[in-house]
């Protein structure tokens, strides 16, 4: 029994193998995420007793609001800790629905609703249900961080279609259709976009939905999890339109407008089909999500949105303020973001300038300049398609932000 148990010893079965752990190949396909790198430098830079401020986290400053943290209070009580159903608890999903109708105009039913654990896992989701090995993925640049590693891990191949500071960071018609091939399977998007805060109007989302009606093979991944953050009016939902209805995910969830990241719930509605597929991708990998956070997104959903307005105006000062702030910096371009909060501008008038010998040769190198020298943190613009950029995120207060914005703007100076 004993010599049996010490042949099964993995190191023995695998003793022809290096000490290396084999890892699979599809490690070498993704990055990690430089937005989570660069939190993580900011971080050890304040454990030294540097004073950083950081602007570097796509999060909320604000505590999730008082009625949500007591209904999840009051689910623990109430017995919410075992497991869930699969694509979630069905009083969600209906809450869910009744959403997309009230602030979309969209009309799902229950089983076409999959509850995730955050947005990120229902855009994986999607990728997974929909993306084989070679098939072609059209992106927006500058995009979202990991919707380039999401179909990479799915061997599929990002098809990058490239908007500029000219453009506001839109994509048009004509960019879009000249990026179809037969090899395209999917359209990925985010509006309010991360990270450039833009926006795509309504008239601008038909015209995608005219192209789209052409190529009846193209599903549409819209992420919309900034909705509640726009500052133009009514969000738009690309779903809208009768044409494609059938072929639009729509994801969304509870992190940005509700100010509850660490709760970990996201959402899709989609066709009964794409909602059964993703359903069975996730019944293998998380099961349902936490059952806590579900019955506090349900009071979420259902209740005021007092505090989701009072969040989005406070955003909006702050938008102001830093694109204020930015203006006064000679040489930086700037977009004018719509929505979420981020604003993204060009910094490519500084590359190859320096301080005190050292040189600024990309986005990156400003970034890791203005960290070290200035204390700010920023996102690189390198990690969204747009390596001329830096992406800023205004989600901290609006005494931290006039500090920052006076160092970035002392910092940007003194190179010559
Ligand atoms: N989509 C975009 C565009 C995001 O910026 C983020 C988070 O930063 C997500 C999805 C993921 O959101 P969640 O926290 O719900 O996973």
């Amino acid at each position: 029994m004993d010599s049996a148990r010490q042949l099964n010893k993995p190191e023995q079965l695998y003793s022809h193998f290096s000490d290396m752990p084999q890892l699979a190949q599809r490690l070498n396909y993704i990055q990690e995420p430089q937005t989570i790198a660069m939190a993580k430098l900011s971080r050890e830079l304040a454990a030294q007793g540097h004073d950083v401020i950081s602007l570097s986290l796509g999060e909320p400053d604000f505590a999730t609001p008082k009625h949500i943290l007591d209904a999840a209070k009051a689910a623990l009580d109430k017995g919410y800790v075992f497991y869930t159903p699969v694509a979630g608890y069905p009083e969600l999903r209906s809450a869910i629905c009744d959403k997309f109708l009230r602030d979309n105009g969209l009309a799902f039913k229950p089983d076409q609703i999959v509850v995730s654990t955050g947005a990120k896992q229902a855009l994986m989701n999607a990728v997974m249900a929909l993306v084989d090995k070679g098939d072609e993925v059209i992106i927006p640049t500058p995009y979202w961080v990991s919707y380039s590693e999401m179909v990479r891990l799915m061997e599929g191949i990002p098809v990058f279609v490239r908007s500029t500071l000219e453009q506001n960071y839109k994509i048009t018609p004509a960019q879009l259709e000249a990026a179809i091939t037969p090899k395209t399977k999917a359209f990925m998007f985010s509006s309010p976009c991360n990270p450039t805060g833009s926006v795509y109007s309504l008239q601008e989302l038909k015209a995608f939905a005219e192209v789209f009606a052409r190529y009846p093979r193209i599903h549409i991944i819209a992420d919309e999890i900034y909705e509640y953050i726009t500052f133009t009016g009514k969000h738009e939902s690309i779903a809208q339109f009768d044409a494609i209805r059938d072929r639009v995910i729509t994801i969304n969830g509870m992190s940005k407008g509700f100010a509850m990241t660490g709760w970990r719930i996201g959402y899709l509605g989609a066709s009964k089909e794409i909602a059964a597929a993703c359903e069975k991708i996730q019944g293998q990998f998380t099961s349902g999500t936490n059952a806590i956070a579900q019955a506090a997104s349900i009071v979420a959903l259902n209740g005021t949105r007092e505090p989701t307005n009072a969040m989005r105006n406070a955003y909006e000062r702050r938008r102001n303020l830093v694109i204020n702030r930015l203006k006064e910096i000679k040489g930086l371009g700037c977009n004018n973001p719509e929505g979420a909060f981020y604003v993204f501008p060009d910094i490519s008038h500084f590359l190859g300038k320096s301080y005190q010998g050292q040189r600024i040769e990309t986005a990156t190198d400003l970034c890791m300049y203005l960290l070290n020298t200035m204390h700010v943190a920023m996102v690189t613009g390198e990690a969204f398609g747009a390596p001329e950029c830096v992406r800023i995120s205004y989600a901290t207060s609006d005494d931290k932000l006039e500090i920052a914005m006076q160092r970035i703007k002392t910092g940007l100076e003194q190179l010559s």
